[in-house]
């Protein structure tokens, strides 16, 4: 369902019968209830005919595959270790996590720190914003509190691609998933983020 090559996803299109999405068309992740091995994420995914439709997509498929990992492989954020490793990408992307160099991160505005992140922990994203910038609510691994970036496409497509700075919302969101929501998309059309550097050293 993705292709490492082309970083982009297979899904379902009701007109088109079949749309190719990257990460940044994602709309809404969540993950769904009971399936652990691997955990199942309900997609909302904004298609080419126009429309947004819903996916499913395994906890792999959305944080192993775009570095080239098949299933089963476990990448532990708290002791840096990877294994088993499978194929030239995997072993690519070991080596560059091995070096202290992360896929994806984000800036922890309640933290106030940059912290690594995988797709999964991606909860609410919007396009729109200026230079063809796009919205990304993320939920803290570390502090489990939701921070909202703004960063480039590829930041949010391309493994190691990291905006060496990114626009962050300075708000701190509530726990309630409706007011969340409404509050994401309110703060992300107000001009009221400032820009921090994304460094993790
Ligand atoms: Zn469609
Ligand atoms: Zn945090």
């Amino acid at each position: 369902m993705y292709d490492p090559i082309s970083t982009q996803y297979t899904f379902p299109c009701p007109t088109r019968g079949e749309a190719r999405i990257r990460l940044h068309d994602f709309r809404e992740l969540e993950r769904l209830p009971g399936a652990a091995h691997p955990a199942v994420f309900r997609v909302r995914y904004a298609c080419a005919c126009g429309e947004d439709h819903l996916g499913l997509v395994a906890h792999d498929e959305l944080d192993w595959a775009p570095l080239g990992l098949g299933g089963g492989d476990f990448l532990n954020l708290m002791t840096d270790r990877l294994e088993p490793v499978e194929g030239e990408f995997g072993d690519l992307a070991a080596r560059r996590i091995g070096a202290g160099e992360w896929p994806w991160s984000f800036f922890c505005y309640p933290e106030e720190r940059a912290r690594p992140v995988f797709p999964s922990m991606f909860w609410l994203l919007a396009p729109g914003g200026r230079g063809g910038t796009v919205g990304v609510a993320v939920r803290c691994p570390a502090c489990q509190r939701l921070s909202v970036n703004i960063v480039s496409p590829e930041h949010v497509d391309l493994p190691f691609h990291n905006d060496s700075a990114v626009g962050v919302v300075e708000h701190l969101f509530r726990e309630d998933t409706e007011r969340a929501i409404a509050e994401f998309h309110d703060e992300l059309y107000s001009a009221a983020f400032d820009v921090r550097r994304l460094s993790l050293q």
